[in-house]
């Protein structure tokens, strides 16, 4: 079934191509297809423009009470599919392939403002408006998807349930394409989100279905620095780059063991690979998760201490964030190798709309994995932070670094060269996967569970236990 994984797995083909748009889910590419529809003589993916006859017009948006409607106007009747995704919450509708002739901004930005003070620009197309459009959906986006298929992808302001998604067809009317939601609570919402997976009509149209099932999600687990880099020291026998590949082959072994991942490790013995290499692996590996472990040191602040996770961002979220994405960034440089900067970008439409959605689930990853190694380990005081990491900068790979701790302090190092420590937490950070993967169907919850899943309700008991020898580190 389309799944964040398969989004991110025909994002990254198309995006490879640079001649598709489908989006991780994102169906916005109006601008690419008018721009591709005048250009392009050839090539793999040039839309066939309403070669079915289906063009969408209008585009209207209103709310009556509990319900919330959005409709297109359309040339005739075609089938209709509709799933839910969790967390962002989403409606994904499932179309043939239709010509929107519609402002391809329409659904991302608040309504026109009679409101709006005067010489005051409103969001711009692509940012997240504050409010709801109208009643429960927040924003909306549509467009090609894949070869045959086109989608409308509604970003939920609160948990929605799918009433209807049909085209209506009235004697002497035009056939309208109907979506109505109304708001439902959270609990029923999840439970809907495991049942309205689409149909095995629609998930076979683009990719043969066997490809689908069978496939795993690809996690890489990146284990930071390595060979020439040492990265940090703390205590006699206490070296970042050997805690962090032992982290993380009892990471990847555990996902491995699970039966529901492919697991990749960017280095397993201690060898030196340039952080543009590590993005590489994610990125040809086709790896729906990027996992980076690192433990550093800040020299001037032995009292730092407890795990971090970051994400990447253009802007740093504090100065601490700021010094050890420049630190960590360094690591090329301190292998003597010439990174040459970043990998290469294409700025474009097509590479921002994959990068935020991206970045969108990386942070939901990055919240999932504060929640589980909370519960086992000590978290830093401010344990989600961003910077420009260079290694988490994949557009289409989902990435976050976790500093397990810190080597300089005495506590956290102490924890750090403990093969129990690191059991203990490996085992969350792979129930963190675990649910991440879950919430969007890629896995299924029916499955067995992890032996990490296991361990981390073991470890739930008694971190209970050990409550205030938590609080007193
Ligand atoms: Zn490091």
């Amino acid at each position: 079934m389309p799944s964040a994984h398969e989004y991110f797995s025909i994002g990254r083909r198309l995006f490879a191509t640079a001649a598709g748009c489908a989006l991780l889910g994102l169906a916005v590419c109006q601008p690419v297809l008018a721009a591709q529809t005048v250009a392009a003589t050839g090539g793999p993916f040039t839309p066939a423009l309403a070669a079915n006859g289906i063009i969408a017009t209008g585009g209207r948006l209103e709310s009556t009470g509990e319900l919330t409607r959005l409709t297109f106007d359309v040339e005739r009747s075609f089938d209709v599919h509709g799933f839910l995704l969790a967390d962002p919450n989403r409606v994904v509708i499932e179309l043939p392939e239709v010509n929107f002739q519609v402002d391809p901004t329409i659904g991302l930005r608040a309504p026109v403002a009679a409101t709006r003070p005067k010489g005051k620009r409103g969001p711009l197309a692509g940012a997240e408006p504050a409010k709801p459009l109208a009643g429960v959906i927040r924003s909306y986006r549509f467009g090609y998807f894949a070869p045959g298929k086109s989608r409308i992808v509604i970003d939920l302001a609160e948990p929605a349930r799918l009433v209807r998604a049909v085209v209506e067809t009235q004697p002497g009317r035009r056939p309208r394409l109907v979506v109505e939601l109304s708001p439902i609570a959270r609990p029923a919402f999840l439970a809907s989100v495991q049942k309205a997976a689409p149909s095995q009509s629609v998930a076979a149209s683009a990719i043969p279905a066997a490809s689908i099932s069978q496939a795993r999600p690809v996690v890489v687990v990146d284990a930071g620095h390595g060979g020439v880099d040492d990265g940090a020291h703390g205590g006699p026998g206490a070296v970042e780059k050997d805690i962090v590949l032992e982290f993380a082959r009892n990471l990847a072994a555990r996902l491995d063991k699970s039966g529901r991942y492919k697991t990749i490790l960017t280095r397993s013995t201690d060898i030196f690979i340039p952080l543009n290499d590590r993005v590489k692996i994610a990125r040809e590996a086709g790896a729906s998760l990027f996992v980076s472990i690192h433990a550093d040191t800040l020299a001037d602040d032995p009292q730092v201490a407890g795990a971090t996770v970051y994400t990447v961002a253009d802007q740093a979220s504090d100065v601490a964030a700021a010094r050890l994405a420049d630190k960590e960034n360094q690591s090329d440089a301190v292998a003597g190798v010439d990174s040459g900067g970043d990998a290469g970008e294409v700025a474009d439409i097509l590479f921002d709309l994959t990068r935020r959605e991206t970045r969108s689930y990386s942070q939901v990853f990055a919240r999932t994995l504060i929640d589980y190694v909370g519960e086992v380990a000590r978290l830093n005081k401010n344990s989600r932070r961003a910077a420009g990491f260079r290694v988490l900068k994949a557009p289409d790979v989902p990435s976050v670094l976790l500093e397990l701790g810190y080597l300089s302090s005495q506590g956290d190092s102490s924890n750090l060269v403990s093969v129990a420590w690191r059991e203990k937490v490996a085992g969350a950070v792979a129930s963190a996967v675990d649910r991440f993967f879950v919430a969007r169907g890629v896995v299924s919850a029916s499955a067995q569970p992890t032996e990490a899943a296991g361990q981390l309700k073991e470890s739930f008991n008694s971190v209970a236990a050990r409550g205030a020898d938590r609080a007193d580190r």
